[in-house]
């Protein structure tokens, strides 16, 4: 049997005993039904984890480290316009998916200024899909910030900005041709699509300009997409090694 993952913040630990908060230990006792002696895995979200035993009260005691390889080979971000609705769904998927950081933006067209409780939720999301995907890490979600903004050079990274319309190479190809950088990066456009000043603006910085498919697919769909696509290529290229 599969054992129950939760994430764990990174004081929760001391001395190989983990102190569960209140909504943990009603996860756990009441919605799982486990009991004193039960094992859990913990995860610290960034990328340590470990075999751990329920105790009475509110704690767990560390038994040992639980080693998992569930990450990509190479760090694939997301840069993020920010859509009307849906975006608890692209955070969910995209986390599955292994995203390795999600950068919310606010560009042109975007229709949404999202609240910090909008934040602190996504942010959840992304816990959950991390533990329930027996993710190594937990994406973080970046405060949203203008695009222009996130744009700033990144070395050894590899950027692409999807653009729904136009001739530009496939993502796929884009990357199964390249020699394997440190890491990836895409923007998705909102909605609207990107200005034609944002895509000037991303290729002066770097980004080359590639397209999903012929079908112009909806801003929450798109990053799912592209996510798949070089995931598929990064796991086959290891597979492969
Ligand atoms: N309203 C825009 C238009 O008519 O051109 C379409 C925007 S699309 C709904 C939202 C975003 O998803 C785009 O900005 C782009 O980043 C991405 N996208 C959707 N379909 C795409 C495709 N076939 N190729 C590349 N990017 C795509």
């Amino acid at each position: 049997m599969s054992l129950q993952r939760l994430a764990i913040a990174p004081t929760q630990l001391q001395n190989e005993q983990v102190s569960l908060s209140a909504s943990q230990q009603h996860y756990l006792r009441r919605v799982l039904r486990l009991q004193t002696g039960d094992r859990i895995i913990l995860l610290n979200g960034q990328g340590q984890a470990w075999l751990a035993a329920l105790q009475e009260g509110a704690t767990a005691t560390i038994l040992e480290p639980y080693i998992l390889q569930t990450e990509l080979p190479l760090d694939v971000s997301l840069i993020l316009a920010l859509p009307k609705n849906g975006f608890d769904d692209v955070v969910r998927a995209c986390t599955e998916l292994g995203v390795s950081c999600m950068m919310p933006v606010i560009s042109d067209r975007s229709l949404l200024k999202p609240s910090p409780q909008k934040l602190e939720r996504w942010r959840r999301i992304a816990t959950e899909a991390a533990e329930q995907s027996e993710r190594q890490t937990i994406p973080p979600i970046l405060e949203p910030i203008p695009f222009a903004k996130s744009l700033a050079h990144r070395p050894d990274t590899r950027s692409f900005i999807a653009v729904a319309r136009g001739t530009w190479p496939h993502l796929l190809t884009a990357v199964a041709a390249d020699s394997r950088p440190s890491a990836i990066q895409i923007a998705i456009g909102p909605e609207g699509g990107w200005s034609a000043a944002e895509v000037e603006m991303a290729i002066a910085t770097g980004f080359q300009p590639v397209t999903l498919g012929s079908r112009i697919l909806r801003a929450i769909t798109a990053p799912i997409v592209a996510l798949s696509l070089v995931t598929g290529v990064l796991e086959s290229q290891q597979a492969r090694e």
